[in-house]
């Protein structure tokens, strides 16, 4: 999955540019700086990549979020629904902004059920916020016909789909706006850094602006430029956009690896009688970051669990006893604790909805296992491991048909 398992040449090259400016800030600086824009360069490169008008590079996915949300006006009392499998800073990044996470169920996609997005609008809904989790995407032709029909934002978290595509669109491109998060852990990575991504020039600009304390970059210098806005400081350093450019050149370099490692363990996988697949909407977009799938039990998943850490094989990911990836663990927003308070409607609000059960989701994610496809192994170690897995999940479901 992450990028940072092939990081070598091209990568110190960018950050030895800037080194030896030694201007590490983005903005100004025009003269010493000798021609070095790794960040423009980097916004460039994405806007290319991934067939999009325009990009703002920011400090995390995180930030991005929560741009993303300033810049489409998203604030105090609005609504966003978003699932309840996703990673803690979709629903950090609601709050950041004033605005209410409102959960909804997933369906066997592993991302937002239409069904389950369309009963939860109500007068206040703002936006809904898919999440395109663990490399592939959510069912947006669905999702972007709601948000028309009730007038709503679109708002994709593709933090973690960084090269999916959906009907030949780059996720992250469809909606209103997008996200992407280059941390360690992601497809590409830039060790800390994230994007916003929009067609939308209005947006963008407000993002320019809201991730550095409301410049308009107008001025001569930063000194002569005017504040349309209140911002925050959400800046990408010149040195983490220096290891993104090189990594954002080497998507397809990676993607390719990725897929062909997924297609190797799937098709072992595929055998396996009783083992499903998680539902992708379109197939052919799928980054191939994860495998993931189910198995008829929670039980006989909790036992393949055990039985591939027995065996030594990393890297599956078991979310529903997850404390960063699944509501079921995120007793922090279930109790609304948080540091600074929030204001009651919001409390009210979070409480309320985070304390539900969500029996539907849970059927899911009970019987989940999310395998991490690495870029480093070779056609031979992927069908090793391939192997492996298959003969562990065929004993666990035979063992379990021998005592029915
Ligand atoms: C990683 C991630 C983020 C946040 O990105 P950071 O760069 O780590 O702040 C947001 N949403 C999802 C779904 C993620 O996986």
């Amino acid at each position: 999955m992450p990028g940072y398992e092939l990081f070598g040449a091209q990568e110190r090259k960018e950050v030895n540019d800037v080194l030896e400016t030694g201007i590490l800030m983005r903005y100004g600086f025009d003269g010493p700086r000798k021609g070095i824009w790794k960040a423009k360069e980097l916004e460039q490169e994405l806007c290319k990549t991934f067939n999009v008008g325009h990009a703002q590079l920011v400090s995390s996915g995180t930030a991005a979020l929560t741009t993303a949300m300033a810049a489409l006006g998203i604030g105090a009392g609005d609504e966003i629904i978003m699932p309840t499998f996703t990673f803690v800073a979709s629903f950090e990044a609601v709050l950041s902004v004033g605005a209410i996470p409102v959960l909804v169920d997933i369906d066997e996609t592993l991302t937002l059920s239409p069904g389950a997005v369309e009963a939860a609008i109500t007068k206040r809904t703002k936006a809904v916020m898919p999440v395109h989790m663990c490399g592939s995407m959510a069912q947006m032709d669905e999702l972007k016909a709601i948000c028309a029909t009730h007038k709503l934002l679109l708002l994709e978290d593709a933090c973690q789909a960084i090269g999916a595509t959906y009907k030949g669109k780059s996720v992250g491109t469809i909606g209103n706006a997008g996200t992407f998060s280059f941390d360690f852990v992601k497809i590409i990575t830039c060790a800390e850094g994230g994007a916003v991504i929009t067609n939308d020039e209005e947006v963008y600009r407000k993002c320019d602006q809201f991730s550095d304390h409301g410049h308009d970059h107008m001025g001569r210098d930063r000194g002569a430029d005017l504040h349309p806005y209140l911002g925050y400081n959400y800046r990408i350093s010149e040195l983490h956009a220096a290891v993104g450019l090189a990594q954002v050149r080497r998507i397809e370099e990676f993607l390719t690896i990725q897929k062909r490692n997924h297609s190797i363990i799937y098709n072992l996988l595929k055998s396996v009688e009783g083992l499903t697949f998680r539902q992708i909407p379109d197939p052919a977009g799928d980054a191939g970051s994860f495998l993931s799938f189910f198995l008829p039990t929670e039980e006989m998943t909790r036992e393949a669990v055990a039985g591939f850490a027995a065996e030594g094989i990393g890297g599956n990911f078991y979310w529903y006893d997850n404390n960063w990836h699944y509501i079921r663990k995120w007793q922090h927003l279930q109790n609304s604790s948080m540091m600074n308070h929030m204001y009651d409607d919001q409390k009210k609000m979070v409480m309320h909805y985070t304390n539900q059960a969500f029996p539907i989701s849970d059927a899911i994610m009970s019987r989940c296992i999310s395998s991490s496809i690495s870029l480093v192994w070779t056609e031979e170690q992927a069908k090793e491991r391939g192997d492996k897995m298959a003969a562990i999940i065929s004993k666990v479901i035979a063992a379990h048909s021998i005592t029915v």
